[in-house]
């Protein structure tokens, strides 16, 4: 990631403003990492400094053996939401409420996701639809957006205009089934959000050490553009059309 604690101040500080300040004078020999270590934001624990080269931005990393979330996400950014026992009728009814409630589960994912688009908001049903994630055994309404939220990666160029980089969630505890969303609730898994660098190649898709800024904290909502009476309506007849 490019972001981190400094070694030894309270402050948020990018790889290379670290790189600037440290220089050579603490590095080992034979290897570019640098010491002290930063922090990282996520699990706290040490980062070392990658120093930027030719074709590589500088940037922080774990070593390697020690767990941190971070890497899940750099390694599976989505959860498999293909339910193993479906439940097909408890899938309908759900599908029921989201066609009647689809406002408020639109403006949850827009608190979740900067810029968030009607494309993207389509793709995710598309997708939940295929992947069956209706049909999850114990799936409410109220857990729908923070599960759908997992169904895709967030560019630029899917966001609405404005958007500058690239977002993509994940949850803590290494868990790849969603049902722990609704069957821990007294330790619920947090949800992150990583932003990236967008990658200069069209195509391309951002590598963990792109991360700039990771989000975990969703207490504070972000104000919300409403959408406009032309694509409320749009959207209703694109339901009822898909639905
Ligand atoms: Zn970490």
């Amino acid at each position: 990631m490019r972001v981190a604690w400094h070694p030894e101040r309270d402050e948020f500080v990018k790889a290379s403003d670290v790189e600037k300040e440290y220089g050579e004078k603490t590095a080992d020999d034979e290897d570019t990492f640098e010491k002290p270590p930063a922090r990282c934001r996520v699990c706290g624990r040490s980062l070392t400094l990658v120093r930027g080269r030719p074709k590589i931005v500088a940037h922080f990393r774990h070593p390697a053996l020690l767990y941190c979330p971070t890497k899940e996400m750099a390694r599976a950014p989505y959860l498999r939401l293909r339910p193993v026992d479906p439940d097909p009728e408890a899938g309908a009814r759900l599908r029921r409420i989201v066609a009647e409630r689809w406002l408020e589960l639109y403006n949850e994912l827009q608190l979740l996701v900067p810029y968030f688009s009607l494309q993207e908001f389509r793709t995710l049903l598309r997708r939940a639809t295929t992947q069956r994630m209706w049909e999850y055994r114990g799936l409410q309404f109220e857990q729908v957006a923070r599960t759908l939220v997992m169904l895709a990666d967030y560019s630029p160029s899917t966001g609405d205009p404005g958007r500058k980089f690239w977002f993509r969630f994940w949850y803590d505890h290494g868990i790849r089934d969603i049902a722990d969303l609704w069957i821990r609730p007294t330790d619920p898994p947090r949800l992150f959000r990583a932003s990236f660098e967008p990658p200069a190649k069209i195509g391309g898709r951002p590598a963990y050490e792109d991360v700039i800024a990771i989000k975990d904290d969703w207490k504070q909502p972000e104000w919300v553009p409403p959408l406009r009476q032309s694509q409320i309506e749009e959207t209703e007849r694109w339901l009822v059309r898909f639905w």
